[in-house]
């Protein structure tokens, strides 16, 4: 089995889903490619290299530099039709699932998106994928002919650490690198934040925390651990914060091994959002929400008082 893993970057360095998928591709068995797309590739290509992507596909240009799906999807569209792949998986990001879907449609549609696990036996291949937030875990198994593609969500692999392999350079046509779409300027929403998607450790706010002005509260705590800060939709809606801070149904699905709800009722839509988390902790002053029915630790109280508190003995033992 031909298998092609999309590695995607940020700055020209490797984005560590990259090296999760390396490692989901390897579970398969199977040759290994993976391409790496950027501005100058050379060096997140080598790395992916030394991390088992086998053989690894770099295309450099300036239009690439940004994420941009149209451009992307044609470059990529050109290596599958080239080198035939019967898998392609990427990761289910915003930008993953975008440029993965329209690769997908381009090539017949065989598709499963924000898949747990990519498995085979023999040569058929089939994914799992979890509804109702986790309570049920489905099994498909691709039908028809051509490549399949699948999008894993993060964190569902470990990273990748070793392999052997080579670098394949690749020149692209122009016209494949100039689309109806220029990206002039990227603006970062908050510089320095940890991403809610390769996070290790969210900290999310719910309608608890009362007001706007207590946000930082939740985000120092979040600070003290190398945490990302999240958000239920109630405090998003409300403009407290930005959507891009959202976790659940209609935000982001996350799976880090250490998830902090403060100030969260625990609402269908919300666990779905977050459900998998490793550990989960809730901090909340109503000791029946349904929060605490998923939470490994709850902590009943009062979030304004049990944050700062918690913030205080964190930074003490962490840096004593
Ligand atoms: C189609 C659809 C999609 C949706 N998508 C999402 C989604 O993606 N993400 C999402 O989060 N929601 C989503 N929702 C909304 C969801 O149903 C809930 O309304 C929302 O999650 C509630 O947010 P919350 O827990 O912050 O607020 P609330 O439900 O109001 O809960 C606030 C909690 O804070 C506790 N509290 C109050 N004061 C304190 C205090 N001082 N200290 C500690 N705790 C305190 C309360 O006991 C309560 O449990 C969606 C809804 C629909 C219909």
């Amino acid at each position: 089995m031909k298998i092609l893993t999309i590695a995607l970057q940020k700055d020209d360095k490797n984005i560590s889903t990259s090296f999760e998928l390396i490692e989901a591709a390897k579970s398969i068995g199977g040759e290994i490619f993976t391409a790496i797309l950027a501005q100058n590739a050379q060096s997140a290509a080598e790395e992916l290299v030394s991390r088992g992507g086998g053989k690894v596909i770099a295309v450099s240009h300036a239009n690439l530099q940004h994420f941009n799906d149209e451009l992307y999807a044609n470059v990529l569209f050109s290596l599958i039709e080239k080198h035939k792949f019967d898998l392609v998986i990427g990761p289910a990001t915003f930008y993953g699932k975008a440029l993965v879907s329209r690769l997908a449609a381009k090539f017949g549609g065989r598709m499963a998106s924000d898949v747990n696990s990519v498995n085979s036996s023999g040569e058929s291949l089939s994914v799992a994928r979890s509804h109702y937030g986790g309570a049920v875990i489905s099994e498909l198994a691709p039908q028809g002919g051509g490549p399949f593609f699948a999008t894993v969500r993060p964190k569902m692999y470990p990273e990748s650490k070793e392999g052997a392999g080579e670098v394949l350079t690749e020149a692209m046509d122009d016209s494949l690198l100039n689309g109806k779409m220029k990206i002039r300027e990227r603006k970062v929403e908050s510089s320095g934040a940890v991403n809610l998607n390769e996070a290790d450790i969210i900290v999310a706010a719910g309608r608890g925390l009362k007001a706007a002005e207590n946000l930082p509260l939740v985000q120092e705590l979040a600070d003290s651990m190398g945490g990302a800060f999240g958000a239920s939709r109630a405090i998003v809606d409300a403009g407290w914060t930005a959507y891009s801070n959202q976790v659940g149904q209609t935000g982001k699905t996350v799976n880090p091994k250490l998830y902090f709800a403060v100030g969260i009722s625990g609402a269908i839509q919300h666990l779905v959002g977050m459900r998998t988390s490793q550990t989960i902790v809730a901090i909340n002053k109503d000791k029946d929400a349904p929060i605490f029915n998923v939470a490994n630790y709850g902590i009943v109280g009062d979030a304004l008082e049990v944050v700062p508190a918690l913030t205080k003995k964190l930074k003490a033992e962490l840096q004593g």
